[in-house]
């Protein structure tokens, strides 16, 4: 079994409070080599990190505050995540981003927040993730206003946009991340839209707990279970699990620029 990275999860999340060693017996049984756990506060981001200390070969942390927590960010809360992106084992920044679907935070705070992620990312020379919900046209416009010409690093996490988005995003030097929606039986166009992304830029993610991919969809999610994920895009793409998974996990590698695990939990 070629080992898989679930580039976005949550594993300090309550929902896994009472059995995270089996989760993550599970998800090394899996194949599952990596987890990347992302804040969404500075509490969170704290704990992605010391889960990131504690399972050194298992798990990195990407640290930030999402969207829908800008305006409940206390001053000084952005400096402290700041200061904890330098950590050696955070990977990356985020999660990041802007939503209308909820209305948590005023766009211009969300916006603000936004750009304080590019902002770091580039200075720390470590990748953005991005929440985009119902947001595309701003989300887009942020990032070209940003990259002004020069390619992006960063990751468009849990991807469900059209395919003009996605070109553009693409066109940005984004990588593209998928989480379970794009396993869901009646979700053929995100299939079809999937089918465009060049196999050097696309990533899979569980974004558990939520999310669980088909044929566990409404349960607790966990990041044994990318690896449905995983086997569904390999038949988008046409091409056998293994070689789907070994590419998303080079991809994974070098934009998080995580080591390859010496030896795979499960090796084939
Ligand atoms: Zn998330």
């Amino acid at each position: 079994m070629t080992p898989l990275i679930d580039t976005h999860c949550h594993l300090d999340a309550e929902a896994f409070h009472q059995d995270l060693p089996d989760v993550l017996q599970n998800a090394q049984q899996a194949g599952v080599a990596h987890m990347l756990s992302i804040g969404i506060t500075l509490e969170t981001s704290e704990a992605a990190v010391m889960l990131a200390n504690r399972y050194p070969t298992l798990i990195s942390a990407v640290v930030g505050i999402q969207p829908n927590y800008a305006s409940e960010a206390k001053a000084g809360d952005w400096d402290r995540v700041a200061d904890l992106a330098t950590h050696p084992r955070v990977v990356g920044i985020g999660e990041t981003g802007l939503d209308k679907y909820w209305d948590f935070a005023p766009l211009d705070v969300q916006t603000d927040y936004f750009i304080r992620h590019l902002d770091l990312s580039q200075r720390i020379q470590k990748p953005f993730v991005v929440h985009c919900r119902e947001a595309e046209a701003e989300v887009i416009a942020v990032m070209q206003k940003f990259a002004s010409g020069r390619p992006l690093n960063g990751i468009m996490h849990s991807f469900c946009g059209s395919a003009e988005s996605l070109r553009q995003c693409l066109e940005l030097g984004m990588y593209i991340s998928f989480a379970g929606m794009v396993t869901f039986r009646k979700n053929d166009a995100l299939r079809e839209i999937a089918r465009n992304v060049p196999l050097d830029r696309i990533l899979i993610e569980t974004d558990s707990p939520y999310l669980a991919p088909h044929p566990n969809r409404g349960k607790r999610n966990e990041p044994a279970w990318v690896r449905f994920t995983s086997n569904c895009l390999a038949e988008v793409f046409g091409i056998s699990e293994d070689e789907f998974a070994r590419q998303s996990t080079e991809n994974a590698q070098r934009i998080f620029g995580i080591k390859p695990a010496s030896s795979p939990a499960n090796p084939s």
